[in-house]
């Protein structure tokens, strides 16, 4: 199965995609993550990406395509995978049609002022990735596998503004473009779980 979630910062997308991972067995591709491993490893990639993570602005499409075009070659992506964070314009959305075809567009609906309240208090797990928010987990660290939980550079007020900003414009666009294959789920405010049953029947569905 080969899945697109859309869907606004701090909406849940990663939460999300990590639960579809878990029971359909496919990999989960976020650009988000491989720029930051890029930038951790010192990569050309993540020279180039850093500076316009750090502002909040999208990385050049020259970069990001190619990057996401060699990672979809690799073997795991054979069962099918959930593009978290990609495509995130028109013209990547253009480009993905070139290399794949795509069974469903998951768009995570949330409320603005929710999302605004997530933002500052998203922390993540340095080892497994799990992801948790201040507002209802206050550790330092990760309670599945006890490893340092950090805070991204670009989480702060400044940053998500523009993206906010940049998803309004650039992103949400392609809602319409994937008009005859979109699901909208609705992000609980019951939390990831309750959010991800409906999902979960859904892509059930899609696979019979
Ligand atoms: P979030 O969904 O919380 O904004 P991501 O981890 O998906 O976080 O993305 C972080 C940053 O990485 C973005 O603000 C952008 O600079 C860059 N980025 C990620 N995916 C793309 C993409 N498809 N195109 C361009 N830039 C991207
Ligand atoms: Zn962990």
């Amino acid at each position: 199965m080969k899945i697109i979630l859309l869907g606004a910062p701090f909406s849940g997308k990663g939460t999300l995609a990590r639960n579809i991972m878990k029971d359909f067995n496919i990999v989960q591709i976020s650009t988000g993550d491989l720029f930051r491993e890029n930038i951790k490893n010192g990569t050309k990639i993540g020279l180039e990406a850093k500076s316009y993570m750090d502002k909040g602005e999208l990385v050049p499409d020259t970069v990001t395509i190619k990057m996401l075009e060699a990672r979809l070659k690799e073997k795991d992506c054979k069962n099918g995978f959930i593009l978290d964070g990609f495509p995130r314009s028109i013209p990547q959305a253009e480009a993905l049609k070139k290399i794949t075809d795509i069974d469903t567009v998951i768009e995570l609906d949330v409320p603005l002022d929710e999302i605004k309240r997530r933002c500052v208090g998203r922390r993540i797990c340095s080892k497994c990735g799990e992801i948790y928010n201040t507002s209802s987990y206050d550790k330092s660290t990760c309670s599945k596998c006890g490893a340092p939980l950090f805070q991204r550079d670009d989480d702060n007020l400044e940053t998500i503004t523009l993206r906010l900003e940049v998803y309004e414009k650039t992103t949400a666009p392609l809602i319409n473009f994937y008009a005859d294959k979109l699901y909208v789920a609705k992000g609980s405010q019951k939390g990831p779980e309750e959010t991800y049953k409906p999902v979960k029947n859904f892509l059930m569905g899609l696979k019979k």
